[in-house]
Order: structure tokens, then C-alpha cells, then sequence
């Protein structure tokens, strides 16, 4: 499939690393978990993640007293996938009259481009998309919007560079409600070294917004990219403290041998994985179905 094509080099880093442990034809002692834990870790799924899912599997050693390691394979694929869910987590796009989606995240994660994508998927279902240039602090990124908006032909609000978000996310409000639009999709700025900015802009812009439509937003997706591995899960702690974040969306996890770091996202993090990025053309953002992954992780 291809979105076990675009794990390739994740799948690597599981199958030679831990796969060729599993399937040494070892007693599972002492020595070997220690190994097992150190290829977790270096498979990207944090030493927390790691510790504890090697503590799980010497559990269950224990209690099914399993004598060779190679039958830990499964047992492995099963916890994992339980740690990745049962279910697909769809957006919530219950709004009345529309719906408000706020995108956070770092420069360079991939967040504009996610927003494209995403703007083009949910026109695809049938959807009225507006989105609102509201990174106003660099014009590159008013102007990628724009580029996005016209390739997934979807309408784009925008004010110049410097002006206020907020204002923007205003005037996408009135347009969302003149259009009958069913979505809108606010773009915001990434900058993170200042916390407290970024916690009053959203601020600011939640007031705005909640003044048109109470509940909004809702949803507060945070882009994370997952070459940066466990950078994006301390990205993660910190915006879910300042943006009220209730969904992630995991870029670029073609092309990259971190991939096993959206394990430790899910075990350390009380938000789920609503969408992932596998590429960079519009196709390339799929809904998060846990189940697919594990499987294309292990088979
Ligand atoms: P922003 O600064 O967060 O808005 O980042 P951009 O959306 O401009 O993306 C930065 C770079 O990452 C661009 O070259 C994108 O094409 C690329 N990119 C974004 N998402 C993906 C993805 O899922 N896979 C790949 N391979 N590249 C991506």
C-alpha cells in the first residue's frame, strides 16, 4: 500500500533493529531486553514509551512463561497497536453554522501545506472551505497560503503582513457566514520561543471568534514533523499547555526513519493522531487509522 511504501525507511529501522532481535532465537533475559529497550529508543519511540512497553512484554514473558524471544514479535505488533488505538479519530465538524479549525505549530513543520491539504479533502467530501491567512508575521506564508488555496480551489482571507491575526480571523468569520461556508481553517503563527505571545494571540483570536460562533474553535490541530522525532513529542507538551490542542497531524513521515515517534505521541500525550502527511503533493494527508499503521509497521 502506499502508505507502507512511504514507511519505508521507518520500517527499516523496525525490521533490522528489532525484528532481527525477535527473531534470534533467544532466551528473553535480562540482557535481551536491555537490548530491546535500546532499539525502541532507537526506533524513535521514547524512553518512557520504550521502558514501558519493555516492562509490559517481561510481564507477559513472565506470565505466559515464554522461553523464546522470537515469540515476543506479536506480542510486540499487539501492544503497540493497542498504544496506536482502536479507532479512526474524525474531526470534529459538528459547528453551527460552520465550523472553526485553528492550525498551530512551529515554522517549517509543514503547517501550510497541511492546511492545503486539508482544505482540498474536506472540499473533497463536499465541503465549503474558507481559510484565513492568519500567520501574518512572515509574507512568505500569506503568499504559500494563497498558493495552496488556489491549488485546492478554496477561497483565502488575507491582510497584509504585520496586520493583526485576529483581524483576519474576523473578516474569515463574516466571509464563512456570507458564503455559507461549512469550515474554516485558520492558519496562526509559529512562533514558540515566545509563549506567552503566542497564548495571547490565540487568546485574542479565540474572543474573536467565539463572538460569531460560542463553541468555536473546534478543533485546534497542532502540526508536528516527525524527522525532528522526539522534539516534535516536546513540541507537543508545550503547545498542548498553551493552544488547548485537541488534535495532532504528523508531517513528513515519508522520506523519514523517525516514524516511530508517533508511538511515544500517543502514549505520552492525551491527544490523538487525527491525520498523517506522507508526502508533499495534495493526495499526500490521510486520516490516522491506527489499525493500518500497526500493521504496515510490523508486517
Ligand atoms: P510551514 O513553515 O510549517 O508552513 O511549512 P510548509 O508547509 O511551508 O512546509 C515546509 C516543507 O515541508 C515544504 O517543502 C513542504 O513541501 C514539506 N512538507 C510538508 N508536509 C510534508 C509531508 O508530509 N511530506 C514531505 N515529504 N514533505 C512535506
Amino acid at each position: 500500500s502506499k502508505l507502507k511504501e512511504s514507511l519505508a525507511k521507518t520500517r527499516q529501522v523496525f525490521v533490522e533493529k528489532i525484528e532481527t532481535l525477535l527473531t534470534g532465537y533467544r532466551k528473553p533475559d535480562e540482557e535481551f531486553f536491555e537490548e530491546l529497550e535500546e532499539a525502541l529508543i532507537q526506533a524513535d519511540v521514547g524512553v518512557t514509551t520504550s521502558m514501558q512497553l519493555v516492562e509490559k512484554l517481561q510481564k507477559i514473558c513472565k506470565e505466559r512463561r515464554i522461553e523464546d524471544a522470537s515469540l515476543l514479535k506479536d506480542v510486540l505488533a499487539e501492544e503497540v497497536a493497542r498504544i496506536l488505538g482502536e479507532e479512526d479519530i474524525e474531526l470534529n465538524l459538528k459547528g453551527q453554522p460552520f465550523s472553526v479549525i485553528l492550525v498551530v505549530g512551529v515554522n517549517g513543520v509543514g503547517k501550510t501545506t497541511t492546511i492545503g491539504k486539508l482544505a482540498w479533502f474536506l472540499k473533497s467530501q463536499g465541503k465549503k472551505v474558507i481559510l484565513a491567512a492568519g500567520d501574518t508575521f512572515r509574507a512568505a506564508a500569506i503568499d504559500q497560503l494563497e498558493i495552496w488555496g488556489n491549488r485546492a480551489g478554496v477561497e483565502v482571507i488575507k491582510h497584509q503582513e504585520g496586520s493583526d491575526p485576529a483581524a483576519v480571523a474576523f473578516d474569515a468569520m463574516q466571509a464563512a457566514r456570507a458564503r455559507k461556508a461549512d469550515v474554516i481553517i485558520i492558519d496562526t503563527a509559529g512562533r514558540l520561543h515566545n509563549k506567552v505571545n503566542l497564548m495571547e494571540e490565540l487568546k485574542k483570536i479565540k474572543r474573536v471568534i467565539q463572538r460569531e460562533v460560542p463553541d468555536a474553535p473546534h478543533e485546534v490541530l497542532l502540526v508536528l514533523d516527525a524527522t525532528t522525532g522526539q522534539n516534535a513529542v516536546n513540541q507537543a507538551k508545550i503547545f498542548g499547555e498553551a493552544a488547548g490542542v485537541t488534535g495532532i497531524v504528523l508531517t513528513k513521515l515519508d522520506g523519514t526513519a523517525k516514524g516511530g515517534v508517533i508511538i511515544s505521541i500517543k502514549n505520552e500525550l492525551k491527544v490523538p493522531v487525527k491525520f498523517i502527511g506522507i508526502g508533499e503533493k495534495m493526495e499526500d494527508l490521510r486520516p490516522f487509522a491506527p489499525q493500518e499503521f500497526a500493521s504496515a509497521l510490523f508486517d
